[in-house]
């Protein structure tokens, strides 16, 4: 029997799926593996890290399974992500699966970019658009101190790389801590003055083990982007001021790249959310900052196509209006790299 979806709406000829606040949901994050080759210092502790065995990963015929259920109830932008994606050893098959939905308008990955050099053409004819990479700074002695244990010339090796295989537009993912890589963000964003690249500052968010950290080191994007004009003089609002995503886009006069500002804690966007996210071992968090999750591989298991378009109707229905960090609840369970941000 059909499955109904009292919130399914039909518009302009589109199926689609719209929570109890109005907001069409149609962004899955899928995290592939919680383990990661980094240990950053607001998402990762160095040591007592527990990971998903590999045999509880979902697998690659599980995931496309559930990302068609996705794409049947109008789901339509697809983004991979981990802990680091690029350490599932069958990262391509994954792609090549996904990459052959119809209906997909985008398949991309967050990656810390260091495996790029050998995998940006591979992922790119296996199907992947586009790739953002995480830099949080240019500056060779802050980057050894936050984006545990790596050199600056293996993720710039990286960047490269995805450049040259053609996953465009370039977007780098800085995230901004107080006595790490405050002082670095107006070079960071110099690099869009000859780049056509998107550089985007992320307020740290409390989460997991690390929670205190960013509670601790937390900058503000206002304060970073009045240190960036100190350099600049003032940014221009870019794509008419709208969200790009979740992030607010603005430019260096002439430069050749944007600059944007993601800003969770200072100015939630949660009226805005679009997205749902399915852990490695196949649970869908409603909410980023939330811990509330459903059993997408159960359902799976049980009822197979028509028990997940259920689920998702039913993971839509119950999506939290918002997160709840300005009244001190922050989700505990699990750790970014666990999520996948
Ligand atoms: N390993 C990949 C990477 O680093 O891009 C993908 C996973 S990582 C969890 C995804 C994004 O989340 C990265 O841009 C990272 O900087 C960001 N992130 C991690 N912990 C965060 C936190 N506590 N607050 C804000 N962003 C965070
Ligand atoms: Fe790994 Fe990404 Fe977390 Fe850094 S931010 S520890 S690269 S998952």
């Amino acid at each position: 029997m059909a499955v109904r979806f009292v919130d399914l709406e039909d518009r302009q000829g589109k199926t689609s799926l719209f929570d109890r606040y109005g907001r069409r949901i149609h962004y899955l994050r899928v995290s592939l593996i919680d383990q990661c080759n980094l240990r950053c210092v607001y998402c990762m502790p160095v040591r007592g890290n527990h990971f998903t065995p590999k045999a509880e990963w979902l697998t690659p015929e599980e995931i496309e399974t559930i990302v068609r259920a996705a794409v049947s109830v109008g789901f339509d932008k697809v983004r991979l992500t981990g802990g680091e994606p690029t350490l599932r050893p069958d990262l391509l098959e994954i792609v090549e699966r996904l990459a052959g939905i119809e209906g997909i308008r985008t398949l991309a990955m967050t990656t810390n970019g260091l495996l790029l050099p050998k995998l940006a053409h591979p992922l790119k004819q296996a199907g992947l658009t586009r790739v953002n990479i995480h830099l949080d700074t240019v500056k060779k002695p802050s980057l050894n101190r936050i984006m545990l244990y790596t050199r600056f010339e293996k993720v710039w090796a990286g960047i490269l790389a995805a450049e040259e295989a053609g996953l465009l537009p370039i977007k780098l993912n800085a995230v901004v801590l107080r006595g790490y890589n405050d002082e670095d963000v107006a070079d960071l964003a110099a690099l869009t003055l000859d780049h056509p690249w998107h550089v985007r500052f992320i307020e740290a968010m409390p989460l997991g083990p690390q929670a205190t950290v960013a509670l601790e080191r937390f900058v503000s994007n206002a304060e970073t982007k009045a240190r960036i004009e100190e350099r600049f003089g003032p940014l221009e609002p870019a794509f008419d001021g709208q969200l790009v995503g979740e992030a607010r886009m603005y430019r260096i006069p002439d430069a050749a790249g944007f600059i944007g500002f993601i800003s969770p804690v200072s100015e939630p966007y949660c009226d805005s959310c679009n997205r749902l996210r399915l852990t490695a071992d196949g649970k869908m968090r409603l909410c980023l900052l939330t811990d509330h999750e459903l059993d997408f591989r159960q359902a799976l298991q049980e009822g197979g196509q028509e028990a997940l378009q259920a689920l998702f109707a039913r993971a839509v229905r119950a999506k939290p209006v918002g997160h709840q960090l300005r009244s001190g609840v922050y989700p505990l369970i699990r750790s970014m790299s666990q999520i996948g941000g």
